[in-house]
């Protein structure tokens, strides 16, 4: 029997952040998740393995586009076994160091799988045979998501692949079916058509990235449409049968067609499937999420939950906040979880971020709203990249100039959105992005250059303000 005061299940960036910063402020902590080290899906099988063959693709590419600079690669010869090795080896470092963090720290570490007896009380089945049972006084729940598959996308054939098994990167399939033109089915359909696949994207609704503002999609689209087979909208799978020569897919509105693979990825929906959770008063909405107060409290008050278990966006960094929140409240401090902004990244190429507000949900809300755009062809340093295809946008509450969202395209977007953000969280408004300044020659001076657009006094845009 172990007692603590906190107990984390899951060790994915929400649970292991949590369970570190809990023993940082002095509690006694344990941390639970069937992994030998924290990581979860992210590290293990997602956000991480993913950067790192994303970061591949890009050379791939940057190397084939080099011929108009004058430089000439020829074809590249792509070792798989070594690729496939590159990106083990980035996950092996990355828990290894987590390992060695919560052991630093005096987190306890259980590999094993967590089911609760009652409010208190927690038993582990270990990986290593047996049982461990711990009494807590707070327990956190961070058992994130899994892929949702559709009866009609549900093929036994491992030719047919989620996120999990297409990272493994089994081969380099002459044909591939990504299935949803979201963050995964764009993320990972890059990377097989950066080594060669010819992909095609089937998406239901009748855009990329429903959640984005089209003028940013519009601009990825543009180069998903150039590296990609067919990108196919508004268009759904009916039926898919497996077959000896591929996977045979019936489309509607499509003439049905043979794949070699398939990646199914349509969404994915909250893991609440801790056994035990229906002993407490633990409550679940009509989606699956556990239902929680702004400082991740549920209904049981010894009971958090934090990450993809507990409500959209389902991303890394959402739930590593709301980890360090739900332990800060648990230490007794004063804290809540709300943030003005959640940046969103889509890590293809170019890349697509997002903070705060977006156009389109300001419209739909019927919230009057400014938007100053500054598109990169006027970026010096766009040009130097070769790379004049992003744009940079502002949302703007036209009341009292206050930033409200950011919104970016084109490389380093990823990074560059963390101004946004910050500008967002600080409550800054257009002149203070505009008299901050930024570095020359860099991308960031777009953000810079995009609140001058808004006055009418951008330096390499010339757009009067409409008075
Ligand atoms: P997603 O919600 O991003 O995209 C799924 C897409 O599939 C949507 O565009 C949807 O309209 C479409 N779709 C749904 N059913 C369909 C069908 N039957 N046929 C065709 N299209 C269909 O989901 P995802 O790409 O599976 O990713 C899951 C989650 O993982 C994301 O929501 C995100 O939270 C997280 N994720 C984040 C990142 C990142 O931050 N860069 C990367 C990967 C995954």
């Amino acid at each position: 029997m172990i007692d603590v005061h906190v107990v984390v299940i899951g060790a994915g960036p929400g649970g292991y952040a949590a369970a570190f910063l809990a023993a940082d402020l002095g509690l006694k902590t344990a941390l639970v998740d069937p992994e030998v080290n924290p990581g979860g899906v992210c590290v293990y099988r997602g956000c991480i393995p993913s950067k790192a063959l994303l970061h591949v693709a890009n050379l791939l590419r940057e190397a084939r586009h080099a011929d108009a600079w004058g430089v000439h690669f020829g074809e590249p010869a792509v070792d798989l076994v070594k690729l496939r090795a590159f990106k083990d080896n980035v996950v092996k470092r990355l828990t290894g160091g987590t390992g060695l963090l919560a052991k630093s720290r005096k987190v306890q570490y259980l590999q094993g799988r967590g089911a609760l007896v009652d409010a208190h009380t927690l038993t582990v089945k270990l990986v290593t045979g047996g049982e461990e049972t711990i009494r807590f006084k707070h327990a956190i729940v961070a058992t994130g998501s899994v892929p949702v598959v559709p009866p009609s996308l549900r093929v036994d054939d491992r030719r047919v692949m989620d996120s999990t098994t297409a990272l493994d990167l089994p081969d380099v399939p002459k044909s591939l079916l990504v299935v949803g033109g979201g963050y995964i089915g764009l993320e990972l359909g890059s990377v097989y058509a950066a080594l060669g696949s010819a992909v095609s994207v089937v998406e239901m609704t009748d855009g990329l990235l429903p959640g984005a503002d089209r003028d940013l999609v519009d601009v990825l689209a543009k180069s998903i449409t150039a590296s990609m087979k067919n990108v196919w909208l508004k268009t759904s799978v009916t039926k898919m049968a497996a077959e000896p020569a591929g996977i045979r897919v019936t489309f509607d509105g499509q003439p049905e067609q043979l794949f070699d693979r398939v990646l199914v990825a349509v969404g994915r929906r909250p893991n609440a499937s801790v056994p035990g959770l229906e002993r407490t008063k633990v409550a679940l909405d009509r989606r699956g999420f556990i239902v929680h107060d702004e400082q991740m409290r549920t209904a049981e008050p010894s009971i958090f939950a934090i990450g993809d278990v507990a409500g959209e966006p389902m991303l890394a960094h959402k739930a590593s906040h709301e980890g360090r929140t739900a332990v800060e409240v648990i230490a007794g401090h004063k804290a809540a979880f709300e943030p003005r902004a959640i940046p969103a990244v889509v890590f293809t190429d170019p890349e697509l971020a997002w903070a705060g507000l977006t156009e389109a949900q300001a419209q739909r809300d019927g919230r009057k709203v400014a938007v100053a755009k500054f598109p990169w062809a006027a970026s010096g340093r766009a040009l130097t990249l070769d790379r004049v295809d992003g744009l940079t946008k502002l949302i703007v509450d036209p009341s009292n100039e206050r930033i409200l969202g950011v919104g970016l395209v084109g490389p380093n977007a990823g990074e560059l959105i963390a101004e946004g953000v910050l500008a967002i969280e600080m409550g800054a408004n257009v002149t203070d992005l505009k008299l901050t300044i930024h570095p020359h020659p860099t991308l960031t001076e777009t953000l810079m250059e995009a609140a001058e657009v808004f006055f009418g006094q951008a330096t390499h845009v010339y757009k009067p303000r409409r008075t």
